[in-house]
Protein backbone atom coordinates (compact mmCIF):
# COMPACT_ATOMS: atom_id res chain seq x y z
CA UNK A 1 0.00 0.00 0.00
CA UNK A 2 3.02 2.73 0.92
CA UNK A 3 4.87 1.76 -2.18
CA UNK A 4 1.38 2.32 -4.64
CA UNK A 5 1.35 5.35 -2.65
CA UNK A 6 4.65 6.41 -3.27
CA UNK A 7 4.22 5.51 -6.62
CA UNK A 8 0.99 7.64 -7.02
CA UNK A 9 3.28 10.35 -5.66
CA UNK A 10 6.49 10.03 -7.89
CA UNK A 11 4.14 9.65 -11.25
CA UNK A 12 2.25 13.14 -9.93
CA UNK A 13 5.19 14.85 -9.54
CA UNK A 14 7.29 16.82 -12.08
CA UNK A 15 9.77 15.05 -13.30
CA UNK A 16 13.06 17.35 -11.79
CA UNK A 17 15.56 19.37 -13.99
CA UNK A 18 18.88 17.16 -15.17
CA UNK A 19 20.85 20.30 -14.07
CA UNK A 20 20.14 23.31 -12.12
CA UNK A 21 22.04 26.53 -12.56
CA UNK A 22 23.14 28.97 -9.67
CA UNK A 23 23.12 32.58 -10.67
CA UNK A 24 25.07 35.20 -8.30
CA UNK A 25 26.51 38.40 -9.72
CA UNK A 26 30.20 36.54 -9.30
CA UNK A 27 28.96 34.33 -12.23
CA UNK A 28 26.85 30.98 -12.81
CA UNK A 29 27.53 27.72 -12.51
CA UNK A 30 25.47 24.37 -13.64
CA UNK A 31 25.59 21.62 -11.49
CA UNK A 32 23.79 18.32 -12.56
CA UNK A 33 21.42 16.44 -10.49
CA UNK A 34 21.83 12.78 -9.70
CA UNK A 35 19.54 10.35 -7.91
CA UNK A 36 20.40 8.84 -4.70
CA UNK A 37 20.00 5.00 -3.50
CA UNK A 38 16.50 5.60 -3.49
CA UNK A 39 16.10 7.39 -6.76
CA UNK A 40 15.42 10.78 -5.27
CA UNK A 41 17.24 13.76 -7.19
CA UNK A 42 20.51 15.35 -4.90
CA UNK A 43 23.00 18.23 -5.81
CA UNK A 44 26.80 17.60 -4.82
CA UNK A 45 26.48 20.40 -2.16
CA UNK A 46 30.12 21.98 -2.10
CA UNK A 47 30.33 23.71 -5.16
CA UNK A 48 26.40 24.54 -4.70
CA UNK A 49 27.78 26.39 -1.43
CA UNK A 50 30.94 27.82 -2.55
CA UNK A 51 29.17 29.43 -5.51
CA UNK A 52 26.43 30.85 -2.97
CA UNK A 53 29.60 32.51 -1.06
CA UNK A 54 29.36 29.99 1.77
CA UNK A 55 31.26 26.92 3.19
CA UNK A 56 30.19 23.25 4.28
CA UNK A 57 32.12 21.42 7.19
CA UNK A 58 31.47 17.72 8.36
CA UNK A 59 31.36 17.51 11.78
CA UNK A 60 30.56 13.82 12.60
CA UNK A 61 26.86 13.39 12.34
CA UNK A 62 25.94 16.61 11.21
CA UNK A 63 26.66 19.09 8.09
CA UNK A 64 27.11 22.79 8.53
CA UNK A 65 26.17 24.50 5.62
CA UNK A 66 26.98 28.55 6.04
CA UNK A 67 25.79 30.84 3.94
CA UNK A 68 26.00 34.87 4.72
CA UNK A 69 27.57 33.92 8.25
CA UNK A 70 23.70 32.12 8.78
CA UNK A 71 24.48 28.29 9.92
CA UNK A 72 22.12 25.40 8.58
CA UNK A 73 23.03 22.04 9.91
CA UNK A 74 21.89 18.95 8.26
CA UNK A 75 21.25 15.56 9.66
CA UNK A 76 23.24 13.51 7.32
CA UNK A 77 21.22 10.58 6.42
CA UNK A 78 18.06 12.11 7.85
CA UNK A 79 15.19 14.72 5.58
CA UNK A 80 15.74 16.99 8.50
CA UNK A 81 17.94 20.37 9.14
CA UNK A 82 18.35 22.67 12.19
CA UNK A 83 17.55 26.45 11.28
CA UNK A 84 17.94 28.50 14.33
CA UNK A 85 17.39 25.62 16.56
CA UNK A 86 14.36 24.87 15.05
CA UNK A 87 13.96 20.97 13.10
CA UNK A 88 13.09 21.22 10.05
CA UNK A 89 11.65 18.88 7.39
CA UNK A 90 12.75 18.68 3.55
CA UNK A 91 11.86 16.26 0.86
CA UNK A 92 15.01 13.95 0.37
CA UNK A 93 17.73 13.24 2.54
CA UNK A 94 20.75 14.27 2.71
CA UNK A 95 23.67 11.77 2.28
CA UNK A 96 27.58 11.55 2.15
CA UNK A 97 29.67 9.25 -0.25
CA UNK A 98 33.62 9.27 1.19
CA UNK A 99 33.97 13.21 1.73
CA UNK A 100 31.07 14.03 -0.38
CA UNK A 101 28.25 15.57 0.61
CA UNK A 102 24.83 15.48 -1.21
CA UNK A 103 21.39 17.65 -0.36
CA UNK A 104 18.17 16.50 -1.81
CA UNK A 105 17.37 18.94 -5.05
CA UNK A 106 14.33 20.05 -2.14
CA UNK A 107 17.53 21.97 -0.23
CA UNK A 108 18.53 24.57 -3.11
CA UNK A 109 14.88 24.87 -4.94
CA UNK A 110 12.77 25.37 -1.45
CA UNK A 111 14.73 25.28 2.07
CA UNK A 112 17.53 27.83 0.67
CA UNK A 113 15.01 30.21 -1.18
CA UNK A 114 12.85 29.55 2.68
CA UNK A 115 15.94 30.63 4.47
CA UNK A 116 17.41 33.09 2.29
CA UNK A 117 14.59 34.78 1.35
CA UNK A 118 15.98 38.29 0.77
CA UNK A 119 18.54 37.14 -1.07
CA UNK A 120 17.91 34.08 -2.97
CA UNK A 121 15.07 32.66 -5.23
CA UNK A 122 14.26 29.90 -7.15
CA UNK A 123 13.24 30.01 -10.80
CA UNK A 124 11.48 26.59 -11.88
CA UNK A 125 11.06 27.45 -15.55
CA UNK A 126 14.77 28.19 -16.28
CA UNK A 127 15.83 25.98 -12.96
CA UNK A 128 17.75 28.38 -11.87
CA UNK A 129 18.70 29.32 -8.25
CA UNK A 130 19.77 33.11 -8.41
CA UNK A 131 21.15 35.63 -6.10
CA UNK A 132 19.67 38.98 -5.81
CA UNK A 133 22.48 40.98 -8.22
CA UNK A 134 22.65 38.54 -11.33
CA UNK A 135 22.40 39.77 -14.30
CA UNK A 136 21.50 37.23 -17.33
CA UNK A 137 24.44 37.29 -19.77
CA UNK A 138 23.02 38.76 -22.93
CA UNK A 139 25.21 36.83 -25.13
CA UNK A 140 27.13 38.76 -28.40
CA UNK A 141 25.33 37.80 -31.89
CA UNK A 142 27.20 34.68 -33.37
CA UNK A 143 28.51 35.63 -36.62
CA UNK A 144 27.88 32.25 -38.27
CA UNK A 145 23.98 33.31 -38.54
CA UNK A 146 24.48 36.34 -39.35
CA UNK A 147 26.72 35.26 -42.30
CA UNK A 148 24.06 32.65 -43.10
CA UNK A 149 21.64 35.39 -43.92
CA UNK A 150 23.89 37.38 -46.29
CA UNK A 151 23.30 40.21 -44.22
CA UNK A 152 26.97 41.37 -42.69
CA UNK A 153 26.93 42.27 -39.29
CA UNK A 154 27.71 46.11 -38.60
CA UNK A 155 31.38 47.02 -37.66
CA UNK A 156 31.87 47.28 -34.29
CA UNK A 157 32.54 51.39 -34.07
CA UNK A 158 35.40 52.51 -31.34
CA UNK A 159 33.12 53.38 -28.29
CA UNK A 160 30.70 50.90 -28.54
CA UNK A 161 29.62 49.18 -25.96
CA UNK A 162 28.79 45.09 -25.47
CA UNK A 163 25.95 43.98 -23.94
CA UNK A 164 28.59 43.10 -20.95
CA UNK A 165 29.55 46.25 -21.06
CA UNK A 166 33.05 46.09 -22.13
CA UNK A 167 34.20 48.36 -24.84
CA UNK A 168 34.21 46.48 -28.53
CA UNK A 169 38.01 46.14 -29.78
CA UNK A 170 39.44 44.03 -27.09
CA UNK A 171 41.94 41.34 -28.20
CA UNK A 172 43.50 38.46 -26.22
CA UNK A 173 46.06 35.91 -27.37
CA UNK A 174 45.05 32.56 -26.30
CA UNK A 175 48.10 29.90 -25.75
CA UNK A 176 47.32 25.76 -25.93
CA UNK A 177 50.74 24.65 -24.11
CA UNK A 178 53.07 22.45 -25.99
CA UNK A 179 52.17 20.56 -28.59
CA UNK A 180 53.16 18.23 -31.69
CA UNK A 181 56.37 16.08 -30.50
CA UNK A 182 55.80 17.82 -27.02
CA UNK A 183 52.90 16.05 -25.22
CA UNK A 184 53.70 18.19 -22.24
CA UNK A 185 52.55 15.98 -18.52
CA UNK A 186 51.41 12.76 -19.19
CA UNK A 187 49.45 12.39 -15.37
CA UNK A 188 48.72 8.85 -14.15
CA UNK A 189 45.07 9.11 -13.48
CA UNK A 190 44.80 10.85 -17.44
CA UNK A 191 42.54 8.35 -19.62
CA UNK A 192 44.83 6.17 -21.91
CA UNK A 193 46.24 7.99 -24.86
CA UNK A 194 45.20 11.00 -23.22
CA UNK A 195 48.11 13.74 -22.97
CA UNK A 196 48.24 17.52 -21.52
CA UNK A 197 48.52 19.24 -24.87
CA UNK A 198 45.15 17.85 -26.29
CA UNK A 199 43.76 18.72 -22.83
CA UNK A 200 45.32 22.55 -23.57
CA UNK A 201 44.22 22.72 -27.28
CA UNK A 202 40.65 21.43 -26.12
CA UNK A 203 40.30 24.01 -23.57
CA UNK A 204 42.05 26.79 -25.88
CA UNK A 205 39.80 25.93 -28.98
CA UNK A 206 36.59 26.25 -26.42
CA UNK A 207 38.30 29.77 -25.01
CA UNK A 208 38.04 31.33 -27.90
CA UNK A 209 34.44 30.26 -28.75
CA UNK A 210 33.68 31.69 -25.17
CA UNK A 211 35.65 34.79 -25.72
CA UNK A 212 34.13 35.55 -29.06
CA UNK A 213 30.67 35.08 -27.46
CA UNK A 214 31.58 38.01 -25.12
CA UNK A 215 32.36 40.18 -27.82
CA UNK A 216 36.22 39.48 -27.08
CA UNK A 217 38.50 39.09 -30.14
CA UNK A 218 41.13 36.51 -30.13
CA UNK A 219 44.72 35.61 -31.44
CA UNK A 220 45.36 31.57 -31.20
CA UNK A 221 49.35 30.81 -31.27
CA UNK A 222 47.94 27.17 -32.05
CA UNK A 223 44.60 25.60 -33.37
CA UNK A 224 46.24 22.16 -34.25
CA UNK A 225 48.55 19.71 -32.91
CA UNK A 226 51.76 21.58 -33.75
CA UNK A 227 54.48 23.48 -30.94
CA UNK A 228 55.26 26.78 -31.62
CA UNK A 229 58.30 27.21 -29.99
CA UNK A 230 58.05 28.49 -26.73
CA UNK A 231 59.89 32.40 -26.68
CA UNK A 232 57.60 32.64 -30.17
CA UNK A 233 54.67 32.57 -27.77
CA UNK A 234 53.96 35.36 -26.03
CA UNK A 235 55.79 38.16 -28.20
CA UNK A 236 52.28 36.78 -30.64
CA UNK A 237 50.15 39.32 -27.76
CA UNK A 238 51.50 42.55 -29.44
CA UNK A 239 50.24 46.38 -28.65
CA UNK A 240 46.86 45.77 -30.42
CA UNK A 241 46.89 42.88 -27.83
CA UNK A 242 45.75 43.03 -23.84
CA UNK A 243 46.51 40.21 -22.48
CA UNK A 244 48.53 36.67 -23.34
CA UNK A 245 46.62 33.16 -21.62
CA UNK A 246 48.65 30.17 -21.59
CA UNK A 247 46.90 27.24 -20.78
CA UNK A 248 48.62 24.35 -18.99
CA UNK A 249 48.16 21.11 -16.89
CA UNK A 250 50.26 20.20 -14.25
CA UNK A 251 51.30 16.98 -12.36
CA UNK A 252 53.82 15.30 -9.84
CA UNK A 253 55.93 12.77 -10.98
CA UNK A 254 55.16 9.26 -8.78
CA UNK A 255 58.86 8.72 -8.52
CA UNK A 256 59.91 11.75 -6.84
CA UNK A 257 56.97 12.75 -5.16
CA UNK A 258 55.08 9.65 -3.35
CA UNK A 259 52.56 12.23 -2.07
CA UNK A 260 51.35 13.15 -5.70
CA UNK A 261 48.22 11.10 -5.15
CA UNK A 262 47.08 13.64 -2.58
CA UNK A 263 47.89 16.64 -4.64
CA UNK A 264 45.60 19.04 -6.41
CA UNK A 265 44.11 22.16 -7.34
CA UNK A 266 44.97 24.88 -9.50
CA UNK A 267 46.89 28.09 -9.80
CA UNK A 268 48.21 30.74 -12.38
CA UNK A 269 51.47 31.98 -12.53
CA UNK A 270 52.81 35.56 -13.70
CA UNK A 271 56.26 37.15 -13.72
CA UNK A 272 57.75 38.53 -11.14
CA UNK A 273 60.69 38.15 -8.63
CA UNK A 274 59.11 36.27 -5.94
CA UNK A 275 60.04 32.72 -6.79
CA UNK A 276 58.56 30.18 -4.47
CA UNK A 277 59.66 26.67 -4.48
CA UNK A 278 56.31 25.47 -6.14
CA UNK A 279 56.81 28.00 -8.94
CA UNK A 280 60.24 26.69 -9.78
CA UNK A 281 58.96 23.29 -9.80
CA UNK A 282 56.31 24.42 -12.11
CA UNK A 283 58.88 26.13 -14.55
CA UNK A 284 61.37 23.52 -14.59
CA UNK A 285 58.16 21.24 -15.76
CA UNK A 286 57.23 23.95 -18.62
CA UNK A 287 60.84 24.65 -19.60
CA UNK A 288 61.25 21.12 -20.59
CA UNK A 289 59.67 22.25 -23.97
CA UNK A 290 63.25 23.76 -24.62
CA UNK A 291 64.97 20.56 -25.43
CA UNK A 292 62.65 20.64 -28.87
CA UNK A 293 64.04 23.89 -29.75
CA UNK A 294 67.45 24.27 -31.45
CA UNK A 295 69.80 27.16 -29.28
CA UNK A 296 69.54 29.42 -32.20
CA UNK A 297 65.40 30.11 -30.66
CA UNK A 298 67.02 30.57 -27.89
CA UNK A 299 69.74 33.29 -28.55
CA UNK A 300 67.08 35.06 -30.66
CA UNK A 301 65.35 36.17 -27.23
CA UNK A 302 68.61 36.54 -25.23
CA UNK A 303 71.29 38.69 -24.87
CA UNK A 304 71.13 42.22 -22.91
CA UNK A 305 68.13 43.68 -24.58
CA UNK A 306 66.57 40.23 -23.48
CA UNK A 307 66.91 41.31 -19.82
CA UNK A 308 65.72 45.03 -20.63
CA UNK A 309 62.72 43.66 -22.00
CA UNK A 310 61.99 41.31 -19.58
CA UNK A 311 62.78 43.98 -16.48
CA UNK A 312 60.52 46.64 -17.97
CA UNK A 313 57.40 43.78 -18.52
CA UNK A 314 57.84 42.77 -15.17
CA UNK A 315 57.50 46.27 -13.57
CA UNK A 316 54.78 47.59 -15.71
CA UNK A 317 52.45 44.80 -15.93
CA UNK A 318 53.43 43.23 -12.81
CA UNK A 319 49.84 44.87 -11.19
CA UNK A 320 47.86 43.99 -14.17
CA UNK A 321 48.84 40.19 -14.20
CA UNK A 322 48.53 39.49 -10.64
CA UNK A 323 45.07 40.77 -10.96
CA UNK A 324 44.31 38.79 -14.33
CA UNK A 325 45.70 35.84 -12.21
CA UNK A 326 43.85 36.86 -8.98
CA UNK A 327 40.06 37.02 -11.30
CA UNK A 328 41.23 33.54 -12.68
CA UNK A 329 41.83 31.87 -9.47
CA UNK A 330 38.24 33.42 -8.36
CA UNK A 331 36.00 32.42 -11.05
CA UNK A 332 37.19 28.71 -11.41
CA UNK A 333 37.56 28.25 -7.65
CA UNK A 334 33.47 27.46 -7.48
CA UNK A 335 33.29 24.53 -9.47
CA UNK A 336 36.68 23.26 -9.96
CA UNK A 337 37.18 19.82 -7.93
CA UNK A 338 40.65 21.00 -6.91
CA UNK A 339 42.22 23.31 -4.11
CA UNK A 340 42.49 26.97 -5.30
CA UNK A 341 46.27 26.91 -4.76
CA UNK A 342 46.83 31.06 -5.81
CA UNK A 343 48.96 33.23 -8.07
CA UNK A 344 52.32 32.68 -7.79
CA UNK A 345 55.68 34.46 -9.15
CA UNK A 346 58.14 33.35 -11.59
CA UNK A 347 61.02 34.94 -13.57
CA UNK A 348 62.43 31.61 -15.23
CA UNK A 349 59.06 30.70 -16.75
CA UNK A 350 60.57 30.59 -20.42
CA UNK A 351 56.84 31.10 -21.98
CA UNK A 352 56.28 34.20 -20.00
CA UNK A 353 59.40 36.06 -19.90
CA UNK A 354 59.12 37.20 -23.39
CA UNK A 355 55.75 38.55 -22.66
CA UNK A 356 55.45 42.68 -23.56
CA UNK A 357 51.77 42.52 -22.69
CA UNK A 358 49.84 41.81 -19.44
CA UNK A 359 50.59 37.57 -19.19
CA UNK A 360 49.36 34.84 -16.94
CA UNK A 361 50.31 30.76 -17.15
CA UNK A 362 46.88 28.50 -16.10
CA UNK A 363 47.88 25.54 -14.58
CA UNK A 364 44.42 23.92 -14.61
CA UNK A 365 44.72 21.08 -12.15
CA UNK A 366 46.90 17.69 -11.69
CA UNK A 367 46.66 15.42 -14.03
CA UNK A 368 48.39 13.18 -11.41
CA UNK A 369 45.40 13.68 -8.69
CA UNK A 370 42.44 11.41 -9.48
CA UNK A 371 39.72 14.18 -9.61
CA UNK A 372 41.46 16.89 -10.87
CA UNK A 373 42.42 14.34 -13.82
CA UNK A 374 38.72 13.60 -14.21
CA UNK A 375 37.55 16.96 -14.45
CA UNK A 376 40.34 17.84 -16.98
CA UNK A 377 39.64 14.99 -19.27
CA UNK A 378 35.80 15.44 -19.17
CA UNK A 379 34.17 17.79 -22.20
CA UNK A 380 31.50 19.48 -19.26
CA UNK A 381 34.91 20.34 -16.94
CA UNK A 382 36.79 21.54 -19.89
CA UNK A 383 33.89 23.88 -21.17
CA UNK A 384 33.55 24.95 -17.07
CA UNK A 385 37.11 26.07 -16.95
CA UNK A 386 36.94 27.52 -20.30
CA UNK A 387 33.88 29.64 -19.50
CA UNK A 388 35.49 30.55 -15.85
CA UNK A 389 38.25 31.74 -18.01
CA UNK A 390 36.15 33.99 -20.31
CA UNK A 391 34.48 35.26 -17.38
CA UNK A 392 37.62 36.05 -15.40
CA UNK A 393 38.98 37.86 -18.53
CA UNK A 394 35.45 40.16 -19.00
CA UNK A 395 36.15 41.13 -15.39
CA UNK A 396 39.84 42.26 -15.82
CA UNK A 397 38.92 44.03 -19.10
CA UNK A 398 35.84 46.24 -17.16
CA UNK A 399 38.39 46.65 -14.15
CA UNK A 400 41.06 47.72 -16.68
CA UNK A 401 38.54 49.79 -18.62
CA UNK A 402 37.50 51.73 -15.68
CA UNK A 403 40.91 52.21 -14.23
CA UNK A 404 42.12 53.45 -17.13
CA UNK A 405 39.06 55.96 -17.38
CA UNK A 406 37.67 54.65 -20.44
CA UNK A 407 34.54 53.73 -18.80
CA UNK A 408 31.43 55.94 -19.55
CA UNK A 409 29.40 56.77 -16.24
CA UNK A 410 26.70 54.18 -15.14
CA UNK A 411 23.52 55.03 -17.54
CA UNK A 412 20.69 56.07 -14.74
CA UNK A 413 23.07 55.50 -11.92
CA UNK A 414 24.14 57.37 -8.77
ZN1 LIG B 1 52.54 22.47 -19.53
Amino acid sequence: MTALLLAALLAAAPAPPQSVTVATPRGELELPVRTDATGSPVVFASPLVIALGGEVKLAGAWAEVTIARRPLRLLIGSALYLSSNKVQPMAGSVSQIGDTLFVPLDFLTTVLPREFGGRLRWDSLSAHLIETGWVARVRAPDPRSTASTGSPRPPARAGQRLPNGLRAGHLVTVDAGHGGEDPGTRGVFLPRGLVEKDITLRVALMLREELQNRGIKVRMTRTTDVRPDLRRRAPMCGADCDLFVSLHVDALDPRRSPNYRSVDGFHTIIIGEENTAESDRIARLENEALRFETADDGRAEGGALGFILKDLQMNEYLHESERAGALVQEHLAPFHPGRNLGVKQSNILAVLNTARRPAILVEMGFSSHRSDAAFLASPSGQRKIAQGIADAIVNYLLEFERRSGIADPVEGGS
